[in-house]
C-alpha cells in the first residue's frame, strides 16, 4: 500500500516526541519529512542551562542523533526554515527553495523569545535565550567580555544569569516585578531566592523598566538605560522577558491563530490535514511554555495521526523547578490563593525554608516550596488528581507522603469513591467522538 506523506515543520522537543509516539503506533503509515531551522538533530532544550553553566556538554544533550532519523527512513532537512505552507497544493517550501508535499502536516515551531520593543535591540551583544546558537553566543561573550545584563527575572532569566556568572561574568538581573519568578513564587519564597542568588554574586535591579539599549563605538551594546534614566553598563544583554508562540507561518497560510495556532482536543487545527503541537499551539486558550504538557499533547496528536482517533488532550497542570544547582524550589497550581481558599504556611527565613500550600474545598490546589522540595512530587500528584486532603490536613506539611496514602486507604470506600469522581473519567478521556472525527479527517 502506498504510504501517506507526513511533513513536520520544527525539529524540536514536542514535534519529535510526537514522531516517536506515532512510530510506536503506526510505523508503516507515513513517509516522513522533517524540516528543522536549526542545524542540529533534536536535543533537550531544557538542558541548555546546565550547558551554559558548564555542567554539561552540547553532545550530551542530543535526544535523537542523526542515526535515529536514518534508521526510521525519516528525510531530515536540517538548517532549512519553512517559509510557506501552500494548503491548496498541500506543499511546504523552505527558504532555500526545497519543498515537500504532504497528506498530513504537523507544525511544531515552538516559540520565539519576546524582544522588548525598545531602541537598541539590533546591537551586537543583544540576544534572546532559546537555542544552541544563543548559548554558544553567551559562552563566547563570557570569554571576551565582562558585564552581562539579563532582562527578566523569570526561570529562563535566572538560569541564564546563573550560567553567565559561573562563566566569570559580572551579572545583573533587571526585573520589572517586585521579586524574581513572581509568576511561580509568592513574595516570601521570591525574596529567599533573590537572597540566595545575591549570595552567589548575582546583582538584582528590581522594579525597573528598561527603556533603551545604548550602543558603543563598534555597534556593540554598551549600556542599558532604565525608564527613570538610570544607566548601567553592559556588553552582553540577554532578553529573557517571555516567549511568544511561533505561529506566523501558520497565520500566513490562513490557519486561525490567536496567541498560538488554535487547536482542538486532538491537536488538530482548523485545517483537518494540519496538526500543531508544542509551544506554537494554543489549546483552549493556553499556549504552554513547559515541556511536560507538550509531551502529553504529543501522545494525543500521535494517536490521531496514527488514525486511532480515540484520545483527547484536556489541558495540563504545570509545575516549575529552577535548574540552578543548590537551589531547591518548586511551585504548581494556584499557589497564590485568593478568595475561597485557605493557606497553610511554614516560614523559616533564617533557615531558608518557605512552604505554602493552598487548599480549596478540601482539595489541594496549589503549592509553593522553597528550600525543602522533598514532598513536591506528592503534592503535585494530589493536585493533578484532585484528591480530598481533609483527613490529613494536619500532616500536610511534614512527610505527608506516607501518611497521605494510608489516609486514603483508611478512609474507606465512600471516601475513595469521592476521590475517584474527581479524577478525569476514562470514558471522557477515551471518548470516541473526538473533534477529529467531526472535522472528518481523511487522507
Ligand atoms: C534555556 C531553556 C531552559 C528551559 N528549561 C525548561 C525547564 O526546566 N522545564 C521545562 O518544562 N521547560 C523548559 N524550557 C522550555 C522547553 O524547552 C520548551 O517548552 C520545549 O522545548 C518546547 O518544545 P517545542 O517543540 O514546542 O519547541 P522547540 O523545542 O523550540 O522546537 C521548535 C523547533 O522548530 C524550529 N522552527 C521554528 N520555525 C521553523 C520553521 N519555519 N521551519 C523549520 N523549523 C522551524 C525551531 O528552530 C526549533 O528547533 C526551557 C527552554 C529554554 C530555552
Amino acid at each position: 500500500m502506498k504510504k501517506l506523506k507526513l511533513v513536520m515543520i520544527g525539529n524540536g522537543m514536542a514535534g519529535v516526541r510526537t514522531l516517536e509516539e506515532l512510530l510506536k503506533l503506526a510505523p508503516e503509515l507515513y513517509d516522513i519529512t522533517v524540516f528543522g531551522a536549526e542545524p542540529h538533530p533534536n536535543y533537550n532544550r531544557i538542558l541548555l542551562s546546565p550547558v551554559l553553566a558548564g555542567e554539561q556538554q552540547f553532545d550530551e544533550i542530543v535526544l535523537n542523533d542523526l542515526d535515529w532519523y536514518a534508521e526510521r527512513n525519516i528525510r531530515l532537512m536540517l538548517n532549512r526554515t519553512v517559509v510557506e505552507i501552500d494548503r491548496g497544493k498541500r506543499r511546504v517550501t523552505a527558504a532555500d527553495g526545497s519543498e515537500a508535499e504532504y497528506d498530513r502536516l504537523l507544525i511544531a515551531t515552538g516559540s520565539n523569545p519576546f524582544i522588548l520593543p525598545i531602541p537598541g535591540t539590533q546591537l551586537d551583544g543583544v540576544i534572546g535565550y532559546r537555542d544552541i546558537a544563543d548559548t554558544q553566543t553567551m559562552m563566547n561573550a563570557a570569554r571576551t567580555h565582562k558585564r552581562a545584563v539579563v532582562i527578566g527575572g523569570g526561570l529562563l532569566g535566572l538560569e541564564a544569569a546563573n550560567g553567565l556568572k559561573a562563566r566569570g561574568m559580572d551579572v545583573t538581573v533587571v526585573h520589572v516585578g517586585e521579586w524574581p519568578m513572581e509568576r511561580q513564587l509568592d513574595k516570601a519564597a521570591g525574596i529567599l531566592l533573590q537572597r540566595a542568588l545575591e549570595a552567589r554574586g548575582l546583582n538584582f535591579r528590581m522594579k525597573k523598566q528598561t527603556a533603551e539599549l545604548i550602543g558603543g563605538g563598534q555597534g556593540r551594546v554598551q549600556a542599558v538605560r532604565f525608564a527613570n534614566n538610570e544607566v548601567i553598563d553592559a556588553d552582553l544583554v540577554v532578553m529573557a522577558a517571555g516567549i511568544r508562540p511561533n505561529s506566523e507561518l501558520a497565520a500566513n497560510a490562513g490557519i486561525p491563530c490567536d496567541r498560538g495556532i488554535l487547536v482542538n482536543d486532538t491537536l488538530q487545527t482548523y485545517d483537518p490535514r494540519i496538526y500543531a503541537v508544542g509551544e506554537c499551539a494554543n489549546h483552549r486558550g493556553t499556549a504552554y511554555g513547559l515541556v511536560a504538557p507538550l509531551f502529553e499533547q504529543a501522545e494525543v496528536c500521535a494517536n490521531h495521526l496514527a488514525m486511532l482517533g480515540f484520545s483527547r488532550y484536556l489541558g495540563s497542570v504545570t509545575s516549575t523547578k529552577l535548574k540552578v544547582t543548590g537551589i531547591d524550589l518548586f511551585s504548581t497550581g494556584d499557589f497564590m490563593g485568593g478568595e475561597g481558599t485557605e493557606t497553610i504556611t511554614l516560614s523559616d527565613p533564617i533557615g531558608g525554608v518557605h512552604k505554602k500550600l493552598v487548599i480549596k474545598d478540601d482539595i489541594l490546589v496549589g503549592a509553593c516550596l522553597y528550600g525543602d522540595t522533598a514532598d513536591a512530587g506528592w503534592y503535585f500528584r494530589q493536585i493533578c488528581e484532585h484528591r480530598n486532603v481533609s483527613r490529613i490536613r494536619d500532616h500536610l506539611m511534614f512527610d505527608p507522603a506516607s501518611y497521605g496514602e494510608q489516609a486514603i486507604v483508611d478512609a474507606g470506600p465512600q471516601y475513595r469513591d469521592k476521590t475517584a469522581q474527581r479524577l478525569p473519567s476514562p470514558a471522557s478521556w477515551m471518548g470516541r467522538t473526538s473533534p477529529a472525527s467531526r472535522h472528518g479527517a481523511t487522507a
